[in-house]
């Protein structure tokens, strides 16, 4: 299957490792454009020549998600190098784990803007863009904490679901616009984040990380965590034209971990 992205301008933010990472080298194999922004600018350089090695053009763009100075220095930097902006993936750290008790207000206020007011400044700022083009996809990183809570991921458990929600009624909003806008739920994918959350409750069990992660995939039914590549495949299509009657979904790949019939 053409996936039509050949020639689309594709921004993913969060994107020197990870899912981000993944996503943003799945782009350029369609021979998509991408830009890449996180705030390691060495790190970022090193994803730039790595896109650039499978023949796509890239731009990277050293910057934080909670900066609303960066995320505008981002948009004007793809509009001058490349003219468009065909697609934004959202995406950024989790916030940190913990209990409801555990956690300060300012932690509470830092995941706000990390994980929900990131995903408002990114769309805020590529909106007029593309309403002006008529055309435009957007992909939110989300979690499969919106499907049923993880404890004790508090704030992720809590906050995400407002990402959710602006996801679902923003794609209700721009749909006259040409703008479709998506979700996608990462159950347990093998990323640097997910290693050190595993070697943490190692460390606080005195067990071994396979035993962490042997206790983590007892519970999936393909019995196994994903790879990074497999998320950025599901994120990659919904985003491209391919899947142009597809708006308002938050689709879960997680191994059919999630139980619920719908
Ligand atoms: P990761 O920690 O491996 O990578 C996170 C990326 O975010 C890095 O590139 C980092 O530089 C970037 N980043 C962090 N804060 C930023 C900021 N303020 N501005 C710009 N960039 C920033 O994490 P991951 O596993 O790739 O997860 C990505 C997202 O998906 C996270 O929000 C995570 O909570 C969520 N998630 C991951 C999983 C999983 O199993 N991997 C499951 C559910 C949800």
């Amino acid at each position: 299957m053409d996936l039509g992205l050949k020639h689309q301008v594709a921004i993913v933010t969060a994107a020197s490792r990870g899912l981000g990472h993944a996503v943003a080298l799945q782009f350029a194999r369609e021979g998509a454009s991408v830009v890449v922004f996180a705030r390691d600018a060495q790190r970022l350089q090193a994803v730039q020549a790595e896109i650039e090695a499978l023949g796509a053009p890239a731009l990277a763009v050293a910057g934080d998600v909670t900066v609303q100075a960066d995320v505008d220095r981002l948009v004007q930097a793809t509009l001058d190098r490349f003219g468009r902006i065909d697609i934004l993936i959202t995406n950024a750290g989790g916030p940190p784990a913990g209990e409801f008790m555990a956690l300060s207000l300012e932690q509470w206020e830092a995941a706000c803007q990390l994980t929900l007011l990131s995903a408002v400044r990114l769309v805020r700022a590529v909106v007029p863009t593309m309403q002006r083009q008529g055309s435009g996809s957007i992909v939110s990183i989300n979690s499969m904490t919106v499907k049923h809570p993880i404890p004790p991921l508090m704030l992720s458990n809590s906050i995400r679901d407002a990402v959710n929600g602006l996801m679902k009624t923003l794609s209700i909003e721009l749909a006259p616009d040409g703008i479709r806008v998506n979700s996608v739920l990462p159950g347990w994918t093998l990323t640097e984040r997910v290693e050190s959350i595993m070697a943490t409750r190692a460390q606080a069990n005195g067990q071994s990380a396979q035993d962490v992660e042997a206790a983590i995939t007892r519970d999936i039914p393909l019995r196994r965590m994903g790879r990074p590549d497999e998320f950025a495949n599901a994120v990659v299509f919904i985003a491209s034209p391919a899947a142009s009657y597809m708006t308002g979904q938050a689709l879960l790949v997680d191994g059919g971990l999630y139980r619920g019939k719908l």
